[in-house]
């Protein structure tokens, strides 16, 4: 079956799942976090252009209930909200504050997430027991070394949990103290059994990216932001980007950054789409794995 034509817009998103075959989208990379903690980061990207050089409107700018209700219109059967602290002494908090958030949200699955402080095993091992399915790591917004001894527990509990971590470690799109893919390598070679995506494919080192998803069998990358306009006029994909999916297929996962994304989620659909469309070996197949059946299973969405 060939790829159907891309959405033109978020209300053709719909029209474009029912063809594909697939019911729904499960999005691994979607934000919600506190009213006042989200209008902090809605106010840090009104100032984008001084931290990125580039104007950053953000597309969903609307009430959390609105916001669930777009995601809902869009066909997304599943999402993952993720939080992430910038300081120490949040982790638990927002995990405690997530962990209700998903329960009384429809589509929304449990997380958790994590920084180096003492208590942190104490939090992420509770919300993994209530059934917490994937951690938000930011390594760049934290601004901590993910190499961090009080970190080594907290990934090899959710190493033998089987729970996956989305990891942001790549250098975009600001470089961060510890950021890096060759960092975080050294975290998965203390602990190769841990599940992980890595957030936006690694961006700006695609290549770094690949080469860890060859490495470790439970490494995967997501979708997030990579290959819509507005990244490719910072950080470009290579022109080989789709034939270079080709052996890792079943470890790409569909992210979006809904709601801060200067662009509707269907620009992240339709790039995605083009990657099939651009090698015959991806085609519909690999586009439903990626939007749909592989986050599934990552994130332990049954089944239609
Ligand atoms: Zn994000």
């Amino acid at each position: 079956m060939t790829v159907p034509a891309p959405p033109l817009d978020d209300t053709d998103v719909p029209r474009f799942l029912d063809e594909l075959g697939v019911p729904g989208l499960v999005d691994a990379h979607v934000h919600f976090l506190p009213d006042r903690v989200m209008d902090k980061v809605w106010a840090f990207f009104d100032r984008a252009a001084e931290h990125y050089g580039t104007a950053w409107p953000i597309h969903y700018r609307t009430t959390p209930d609105e916001r669930v209700a777009t995601l809902e219109k869009l066909g997304v059967r599943a999402f993952a909200p993720l939080v992430y602290p910038h300081k120490p002494g949040m982790g638990r908090w927002l995990t405690e504050w997530v962990t209700d958030f998903a329960a009384r949200t429809p589509g929304a699955v449990p997380t958790a997430t994590l920084y180096p402080e003492p208590d942190v095993t104490d939090y992420l091992g509770a919300a993994v027991s209530a059934g917490a399915r994937v951690v938000k790591v930011h390594v760049q917004v934290g601004s901590f070394d993910p190499r961090d001894p009080l970190l080594r527990p907290a990934w090899g509990l959710l190493a033998e949990a089987g729970v996956p971590a989305v990891v942001h470690c790549g250098h975009g799109p600001i470089p961060g103290a510890h950021t890096g893919l060759d960092v975080f390598g050294e975290v998965l070679a203390e602990h190769p059994t841990l599940p992980v995506v890595l957030a936006h494919a690694g961006m700006p080192d695609f290549a770094g990216a690949l080469d860890l998803v060859g490495r470790h069998p439970r490494v995967h990358i997501d979708t997030t932001m990579v290959g819509t306009a507005f990244t490719q006029a910072m950080t470009p994909l290579p022109d080989d980007w789709a034939s270079r999916l080709v052996d890792v297929a079943d470890r790409v996962v569909y992210g979006s950054d809904f709601p801060n994304i200067p662009y509707g989620v269907h620009e992240q659909v339709a790039a995605v789409a083009g990657w099939a469309a651009a090698d015959e070996r991806l085609g519909a197949p690999f586009l439903r794995a990626v939007l749909h059946d592989t986050p599934a299973r990552l994130l332990g969405v049954a089944s239609t």
